[in-house]
C-alpha cells in the first residue's frame, strides 16, 4: 500500500505478474510466452474494416453515441441467437444479456455488486489469476479447490462451501471448458455436481467461458450453462479470442433481475460499453464473421501448440511434464526441479517471459509450474523462446 498525505492509493490486490508482464513484454528481443494474446495474423482485418466503415457512415448517429448500459438491443439479440447456435445454450433471450467490457469487466461488475468484506468465494485451484484478484479487491476470501484432470474435485469444492455460513457463501467461479491456466476441460459427473452443490446450497455459479470455440479435438465439451435447469449460472464470454480483444466486448447472460443491478453498477464505472464497438460486433454476428473466421483460428492455434509441444520435449525431455490441452491457448508444465517463481527475472535477462505457476495457485502452490503460451508468439519464437528456459532452468551442477 502506498500514500500521499492520508490516502492510500494502490489497491490491496494489485497483481507483480500482470504487472511483470505489461511492463517487460514489449522490450526488444523479448520473447513473451506470458500473455494470453491472440495471434493477430488470425484477425479479420480486411472484414472488420469494411464494417466499420460501414458502421460509422449508415449508422453513425447511434454508432457513435452513448447506449444503453446493458447494452445495444441489436447486438444482445444476437448474443443471444450465437450462444443458441454455437453455443448449444438455448433460452437466455436478449434480456438475459448483459454486454460488458470484455468478461474482465463481467467480472469486476459482478463482483462489486455481489461481494461484501469476508464472503467467501469457491474456486479452482490453479484458476484464472486475475480473477482471484479481482475478488480479493472487493474483500472476498478465496477458497480454493484442487483441479484434477478432468476439472475441480467437486468433493473438496462441496466441503468448503459446507464450511462456509450461509450468508457468507457468495458465488462458484468455474471454467469448465478449456481452465485458465491448466487447459483441462471438465467431465460431465463433476459438471452435474456443481448444479448439484448450487442447488443444495442455494449458489450462485459464474461460469467464464472465453475459450471455448478454440477446440482442437472436435469435440468441444458443453458448457456448463446448457445443463442450468434452475437458472442458477451467469455464463460469461468474449469476443476476444475468437474475433479481437481490441473491440473490448464481452457479456454476461443469466438471470435478467442480477444482471440488471449489475448493470447499474457497470453505469457508474463506464456509463456503457464503447457503443462503437459493439455496432462493429453486432454486424459481424450479423454476417457469421466469428463462424467463418474461427476454423482458421484453430488451424493456427493447434500448429503452435504441437511446435511447442515439440520444443519442450526435444528441450526438456522428462524434466518436463504436462497434459496437451485439446483447447485454449496455454500449456501449463511442471519443470522437475525448478522453482519457477526464483527464475523470471533471471527469465527476463534471458529474453523471455513467463507466467509462474504459483501465481495462478490461490493456496498450495506448485513453484515448478509455469504457464506458457502458445497463441501469441510464431514458430521461430517458440523454439527460441523455449531454448532460452532451457537455459534458465538448466540443473544446477551439483
Ligand atoms: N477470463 C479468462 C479465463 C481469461 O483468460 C481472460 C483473458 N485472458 C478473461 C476472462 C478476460 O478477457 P477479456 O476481458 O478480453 O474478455
Amino acid at each position: 500500500m502506498q500514500r500521499m498525505g492520508s490516502t492510500e492509493y494502490v489497491s490491496r490486490a494489485t497483481n507483480e505478474d500482470l504487472e511483470r508482464i505489461l511492463a517487460y513484454a514489449g522490450r526488444p528481443g523479448m520473447i513473451s510466452l506470458a500473455g494470453g494474446l491472440p495471434d493477430p495474423s488470425v484477425f479479420p482485418r480486411e472484414e472488420l474494416s469494411e464494417i466499420a466503415g460501414m458502421v460509422i457512415g449508415e449508422m453513425g448517429q447511434d454508432a457513435l453515441q452513448y447506449s444503453a448500459a446493458m447494452g445495444v438491443p441489436k447486438l444482445r439479440e444476437r448474443i443471444s441467437r450465437y450462444m443458441e447456435e454455437e453455443l448449444g445454450i438455448g433460452g437466455q433471450g436478449p434480456d438475459s444479456v448483459l454486454v460488458t467490457t470484455g468478461s474482465q469487466e463481467s467480472l469486476f461488475s459482478i463482483s462489486m455488486s455481489l461481494l461484501r468484506e469476508g464472503d467467501a468465494v469457491f474456486t479452482e485451484n490453479p484458476t484464472y489469476f486475475v480473477a482471484y484478484t479481482v475478488f480479493r479487491e472487493f474483500g472476498a476470501r478465496v477458497r480454493p479447490s484442487p483441479m484434477e484432470e478432468d476439472g475441480i474435485d467437486t468433493h473438496s469444492l462441496e466441503a468448503a462451501v459446507r464450511s462456509e455460513e450461509p450468508g457468507r457463501r457468495k458465488f462458484i467461479y468455474v471454467m469448465p471448458v478449456a481452465q485458465n491456466p491448466t487447459g483441462a476441460s471438465m467431465g460431465e459427473e463433476k459438471k452435474r455436481h456443481i448444479l448439484e452443490i448450487a442447488s443444495q446450497y442455494d449458489l450462485m455459479v459464474i461460469e467464464d467461458d472465453p475459450y471455448g470455440l478454440i477446440n482442437y479435438s472436435g469435440a468441444r465439451p458443453r458448457p456448463l450453462k446448457s445443463m442450468d435447469g434452475e437458472g442458477r449460472v451467469i455464463y460469461l464470454s468474449t469476443f476476444s479470442k475468437v474475433l479481437a480483444p481490441g473491440l473490448r466486448i464481452g457479456w454476461a447472460a443469466g438471470d435478467p433481475g442480477l444482471l440488471s443491478s449489475v448493470s447499474r453498477v457497470k453505469q457508474l464505472i463506464d456509463l456503457n460499453t464503447n457503443t462503437l464497438s459493439q455496432y462493429i460486433c453486432s454486424e459481424a454476428l450479423e454476417r457469421r464473421l466469428i463462424q467463418r473466421n474461427i476454423g482458421r483460428v484453430v488451424e493456427a492455434y493447434r500448429r503452435k501448440r504441437d511446435w511447442m509441444d515439440q520444443a519442450l520435449r526435444s528441450e526438456f525431455g522428462d524434466r518436463v511434464s504436462y497434459v496437451l490441452p485439446d483447447s485454449g491457448m496455454f500449456i501449463f508444465a511442471r519443470f522437475q526441479g525448478v522453482d519457477t517463481r526464483k527464475m523470471v527475472m533471471r527469465a527476463v535477462e534471458s529474453g523471455v517471459l513467463y507466467l509462474p505457476g504459483d501465481s495462478t495457485f490461490v493456496s498450495d502452490p506448485d513453484y515448478s509450474t509455469a504457464r506458457l503460451n502458445f497463441s501469441y508468439p510464431g514458430r521461430e519464437e517458440i523454439s527460441e523462446g523455449i531454448r532460452r528456459l532451457g537455459r534458465v532452468f538448466r540443473p544446477s551442477s551439483p
